[in-house]
């Protein structure tokens, strides 16, 4: 914006002798006099207008005087408003009864606009929490950096990175933690990535990272090592260390696809398969993985009516007591049974059920369900045994949640001993009081309970010696990974001791190897769950699965010398 000076204005118009200054209402307030202007003006003129509020006047036609308040966009509004932008050729502009300066009208607006659609960019292309790009402008840049590669004969790496447990915080330390965490994961993102490759956040805890002419998997591997790396360091956030971690899919053009959607898509796909390996890893795109459209929008439709039309189905997996290698007990685990998208795992939906409410009916029918196969099971002849369910914050903070647990018990039949809640860490850290009730009631019943992916949230342990729980469940991002992060062994075993300093039962998860199972039972955990035994089975197949094993076991009796 070019300013004149007053003085300028005066000297270049040698007819205007003296401006006068009108109020809002167009009624004068005063005269700027020319003379007066150049020696005394600014001080004791500007002093009368200062603190009146919304103070607009114009000084003749030509020039406006503004209160010290007034931003840019006033101003415009009142060239706007009084309707005289081609009169208009200037304003003083005052600081704290100051003057300044006099800016040209012309310019002003030209300023303005300007502004403004820079501004509309920023809203519609960058995301307003963290700075970074948003999901349409790093489609874009994706869409124009593929027309370069396919130009240059060059590859481009995609890494779609997803923050693991990002919703524990968001829900236990509220939006207002969330948000910083989400900055500082920004902050982390960019340093790890080179000036040309491109980060962005799609939304919510999803980010991307765009890398420029990779030329073998290897720099796309190095990458997401340095983004994993990263994350190990602890954030502090209001006052706290905060340990927060991702996992990461990636996918190449073209060998995985020649679109930007396809690439995004294959990368997240590709990023499930990382939390399913157990999250803080991350997975490249190979073909046969599922690659579902990201449109969240269908998939909250479809789920509406999912639980009328009979959509969902459980699988239950086996839990292993490690002293005696008997099945003692299974989660059950939901699967969507989509009518065109085949069957989904709780990953792709349980967070949209629980955004939008649905989780308090599918929850509901969980637990019926679980409560009625433990009952089937036993009339079948099996041994009775116990059934985890995993319990979402919002079903547990449901008025009427430990009525409703009562009367499927009661109704079902099941013995509640059998019945086991599962808990998130993130549960805990709401009010205290309710939860310390609730917690009793359901405790009272005869249901045990168990705190779900223990280790992923808090440093805060003191809670624990609160509540009436009886059991840890090791989070699997523990006991996986062992061998690149020697550092778990330390924390299973830590885990394992206060666990049992506590009288606490311990439930190790996600154990697939029998190293892992070595480590299991040298930190003194009670039992495990996890692929080594058997992945999440049909009900039925989970019966002939306990049969198959029953007579295994009775085999080996047999052929063990007396
Ligand atoms: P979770 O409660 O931590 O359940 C364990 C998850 O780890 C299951 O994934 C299981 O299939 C997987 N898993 C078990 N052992 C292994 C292993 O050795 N290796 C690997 N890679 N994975 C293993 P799933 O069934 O996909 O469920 C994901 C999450 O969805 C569950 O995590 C739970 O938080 C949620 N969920 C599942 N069913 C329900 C439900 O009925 N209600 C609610 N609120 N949440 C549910
Ligand atoms: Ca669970
Ligand atoms: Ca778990």
């Amino acid at each position: 914006m070019s300013c004149l000076t007053v003085l300028d204005l005066f000297q270049k118009n040698s007819d205007i002798f003296a401006l006068p200054v009108v109020n809002s209402d167009n009624i004068p307030t005063g005269l700027v006099d020319r003379k007066v202007f150049i020696e005394t003006f600014i001080k004791p003129f500007s002093k009368e207008i200062h603190g009146k509020k919304n103070i607009s006047a114009f000084m003749n036609t030509d020039s406006i005087i503004v209160d010290h308040s007034a931003t840019i966009d006033d101003v415009a509004r009142i060239i706007v408003d009084a309707g005289m932008q081609h009169m208009v050729s200037g304003f003083i502009a005052t600081n704290d009864g100051q003057y300044i300066g006099v800016a040209n009208g012309l310019d002003l607006l030209n300023e303005i606009t300007q502004r403004k659609q820079a501004n509309l960019f920023y809203l519609a292309h960058y995301d307003q929490l963290t700075n970074l790009p948003n999901r349409l402008l790093f489609l874009d840049r994706l869409d124009m950096a593929i027309i370069e590669a396919r130009r240059d004969k060059t590859q481009l790496g995609l890494l779609f990175i997803d923050l693991d447990n990002f919703k524990h915080f968001n829900d236990s330390m509220g939006h207002g933690f969330g948000d910083k965490l989400l900055v500082a994961t920004a902050a982390r993102l960019a340093s790890c990535a080179r000036e040309s490759d491109t980060v962005a956040r799609l939304s919510g805890d999803e980010f991307t990272i765009m890398q420029e002419s990779p030329t073998c998997q290897d720099d796309i591997n190095a990458l997401c090592k340095r983004v994993l790396e990263a994350m190990t360091l602890p954030l502090q956030i209001m006052g706290r260390e905060v340990f927060i971690t991702a996992s990461i899919g990636t996918a190449l053009y073209p060998v995985d696809d020649a679109e930007p959607t396809g690439l995004l898509a294959k990368a997240d796909a590709a990023m499930y398969e990382a939390k399913r390996s157990g999250r803080n890893t991350y997975r490249h795109f190979i073909p046969g993985m599922n690659v579902y459209s990201l449109d969240r929008m269908t998939l909250e439709t479809d789920l509406r009516g999912a639980l009328e039309r009979n959509e969902f189905v459980l699988f239950y997996q086996p839990q292993i007591e490690l002293s005696s290698g008997k099945m003692i007990g299974n989660e059950a685990l939901i699967r969507w049974q989509h009518p065109e998208r085949g069957l989904l795992s709780p990953i792709h939906f349980i967070e949209i059920t629980e955004e939008t409410g649905l989780i308090v009916p599918i929850g509901k029918w969980v637990l019926q369900q679980a409560c009625r196969q433990h009952m089937l099971w036993i009339e079948s002849g099996l041994e009775p045994m116990s059934v985890s369910v995993n319990i979402s914050a919002m079903q547990f903070y449901q008025t009427g949640f430990c009525e409703m647990v009562k009367s499927i018990i009661s109704d079902s039949g099941i013995r509640p001993i059998y019945l086991e809640l599962e808990l998130t860490e993130s549960l805990f850290m709401h009010d205290v009081e309710v939860v310390l009730k609730t917690l009793h009631t359901l405790h009272d019943l005869g249901v045990k309970l168990a705190i779900d992916d223990f280790g992923t949230g808090y440093s805060n342990l003191g809670y624990l010696k609160m509540f009436p729980i009886d059991k840890l469940k090791i989070d699997q991002s523990f006991i996986r990974h062992l061998e690149c992060e020697p550092v778990n062994v330390d924390i299973v075993k830590a885990i394992a001791a206060l666990g049992k300093s506590m009288s606490l039962e311990l439930v190790a998860e996600g154990v697939e190897t029998d190293d892992e199972l070595d480590l299991v039972i040298s930190s003194g955990c009670d039992s495990v769950q996890g692929y080594r035994y058997s992945k999440p089975l049909p009900a039925d197949q989970l019966e002939s699965w306990i049969q198959k094993r029953n007579q295994e076991s009775a085999i080996s009796r047999e052929a063990a010398p007396a």
